[in-house]
């Protein structure tokens, strides 16, 4: 029976996907770095999220480690590399936050088309600012999304249910085009996009070429008035650009999940009445958090059955 160890708190459901499915599974979630480095050993799976630091030392104490199951996306705290090198599968959970990602670009549409925070902090002042509160629906509005991934395409599905009209840009046109006919949206290239969309959502992932795609040069073919959302990773969006355009009504609002700096991100941005800002919280559902353990435990146990 192959033994995992479970070194950081996964939601339970996950934990009990892995025991009905017979594996011998040890909770040690609040294991130390020095303690896992003399008892790793003994197991032939770890599960992780970001607090375990998986690196040479610890891989090389690995003797029967056959997989690193971290559950979340991001790898920064595993030496990928050298698990390869070792012949450790590593496995992760980017499925796990789509729904919950995609809701939040939905809401922070919402909130920029009907001004809804704004209301509310008015509401709070003792104003009722009716007239200055007439928005715009967005039934019938353009949504541009650039990265047509996991996420891009469930949120293109969902806006589509809206009775939006959907334009597509990724690299990987190939790959993703059953994806956009299948919901009905429309591959564009970027001018297009730039050009007709009311809302430009960005999900691709941070790269060099990625980085500052949406710059001074992007947001001056973009439609005046446009509505800008970043929820995927802070750089994809110029934030010195994103200001000036701000500043000149070029782009009418913006809505952040993810910034440049985090924790501590640019406040002249952040304070702006016409840009709403969340705490980079895209996954922050409890179904994600779920869908976290119970993604990466279906991994874990295929691997250990096939
Ligand atoms: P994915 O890998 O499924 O999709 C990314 C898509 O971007 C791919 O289809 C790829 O071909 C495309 N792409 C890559 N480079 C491109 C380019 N230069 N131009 C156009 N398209 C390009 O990823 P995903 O799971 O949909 O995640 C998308 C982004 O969301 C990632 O940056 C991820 O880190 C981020 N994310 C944020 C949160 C949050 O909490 N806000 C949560 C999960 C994921």
């Amino acid at each position: 029976m192959a033994k995992v160890i479970i070194c950081d708190p996964i939601h339970k459901d996950g934990v009990q996907m892995l025991r009905d499915a017979g594996l011998d599974v040890t909770l040690d979630t609040e294991v130390t770095a020095e303690d896992l480095l003399h008892k790793i050993g003994e197991y032939d799976a770890m599960v992780i999220r970001s607090r375990t630091k998986v690196n040479k030392e610890l891989l090389d104490a690995a003797t029967s480690l056959k997989a690193i199951a971290r559950a979340g996306v991001g790898l920064d705290n595993v030496d990928l590399p050298y698990a390869k090198e070792k012949g450790v599968e590593v496995f992760n959970s980017p499925e796990a936050p789509c729904n919950a990602v995609a809701e939040l670009v939905l809401g922070m549409m919402f909130n920029m088309a009907r001004m809804i925070t704004e209301a509310d902090a008015g509401m709070k002042q003792g104003k009722w600012e009716k007239k200055k509160l007439t928005g715009f629906e967005i039934q019938g509005k353009t949504l541009g999304i650039i990265g047509f991934g996991r996420i891009g395409y469930t949120l293109g599905k969902k806006a589509k249910c809206l009775g939006m009209r959907v334009l597509a840009f990724d690299v990987a046109l190939d790959r993703v085009k059953q994806y956009i006919d299948e919901i009905g949206a429309e591959a564009a290239d970027l001018d297009t996009l730039y050009a007709e969309s009311n809302f430009i959502t960005v999900h691709v992932p941070l790269l060099p070429q990625t980085k500052h795609m949406i710059n001074k040069e992007a947001i001056a073919k973009m439609r005046d008035g446009v509505h800008l959302i970043n929820a995927a990773r802070g750089g994809v969006i110029d934030e010195e650009a994103l200001k000036e355009a701000l500043n000149s009504g070029k782009v009418k609002g913006a809505a952040l999940d993810v910034f440049e700096q985090e924790p501590k991100p640019d406040e002249e941005l952040v304070c702006r009445s016409n840009v709403i800002c969340t705490p980079h919280i895209g996954a922050g559902s409890v179904e994600a958090q779920i869908g976290n353990s119970t993604v990466v435990a279906e991994k874990l146990i295929k691997f250990f059955s096939s």
